[in-house]
């Protein structure tokens, strides 16, 4: 059986991301942090896919919490390894910086940057022990160019971006990658305030992207078949500003 851990799997990107893993064969972590209803609707449709999950519900923002969550299920799985990661997880709370309280700085960068560190640093050791692994890290456009209203996002998600680049160049001799993916305005609930009517306008493709979409391409990064590219951060954005 191949494992993967997917970070904020019961909804939206993470769902679909899991359900695009479970077609491929792997068994699938759900991870999620309140969520119940909507991690066991994700863990159906991996079913119905064909393959299988569980719910693995921690806060990526809680070392401990993590570390019980892996260790409970490394024992139970002696001879197993979680061989491909996606780091989705990942919340917005927008203000303009001269607004924006401590709280919602730091909030935004825990979850995103310390809970890409909290869950990848200790699934490292085995992909490079077994020499096979597979890191996706779900960023941002506004990673990559800031966003107004967005400072503490977008150095949550540039931050990723950095620690992408440094830790592929770690770990790629032992054949690990370590991608990113950069959505621009997809359809989710994180998007639900956003008037799609409005942006659409400055989207060259013309509407919000589906998180099927981003799935593909995650699905693709989580593959064997992406074995030469690392360190990269891939758009997906309608070629929004690209
Ligand atoms: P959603 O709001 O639809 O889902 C967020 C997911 O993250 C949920 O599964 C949620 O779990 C989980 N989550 C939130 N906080 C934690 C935490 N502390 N620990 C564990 N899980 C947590 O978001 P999207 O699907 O839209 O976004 C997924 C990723 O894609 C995020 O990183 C986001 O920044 C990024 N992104 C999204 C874009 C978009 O347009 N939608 C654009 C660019 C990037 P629960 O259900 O339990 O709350």
């Amino acid at each position: 059986m191949k494992y993967a851990l997917v970070t904020g799997g019961s909804r939206g990107i993470g769902r679909a991301v899991s359900c695009k893993l479970a077609e491929m064969g792997y068994f699938i972590l759900i991870n999620y942090q309140n969520n119940d209803a909507e991690a066991e609707k994700t863990l159906q449709l991996v079913q119905e896919k064909g393959s299988n999950g569980e719910l693995m519900k921690f806060d990526v923002t809680d070392p401990a919490a993590i570390t019980l969550a892996l260790g409970n299920w490394a024992s139970q799985h002696p001879d197993e390894y979680i061989e491909v990661l996606i780091n989705n997880a990942g919340i917005r709370k927008d203000n303009l910086m001269l607004w924006m309280t401590g709280e919602e700085w730091s909030k935004v960068l825990d979850i995103s940057l310390n809970g890409f560190f909290n869950v990848t640093q200790p699934l490292l050791k085995n992909m490079l022990v077994k020499r096979y692994g597979r890191i996706v890290n779900i960023v941002s456009l506004s990673g990559i160019q800031g966003m107004p209203g967005q400072a503490n996002y977008s150095a949550a998600k540039g931050g990723v971006i950095a620690a992408t680049k440094a830790l592929a160049q770690e770990v790629a001799k032992k054949k690990v990658t370590v991608n990113a993916v950069a959505p621009g305005f997809i359809r989710t609930d994180m998007t639900e305030g956003i008037d799609e009517n409005e942006w659409k306008k400055h989207i060259p493709a013309g509407r919000f992207g589906t998180p099927e979409e981003v799935a593909d391409l995650v699905g693709f990064l989580a593959s064997p078949a992406s074995s030469y590219i690392t360190g990269e951060v891939i758009s997906i954005n309608g070629g929004l500003y690209t």
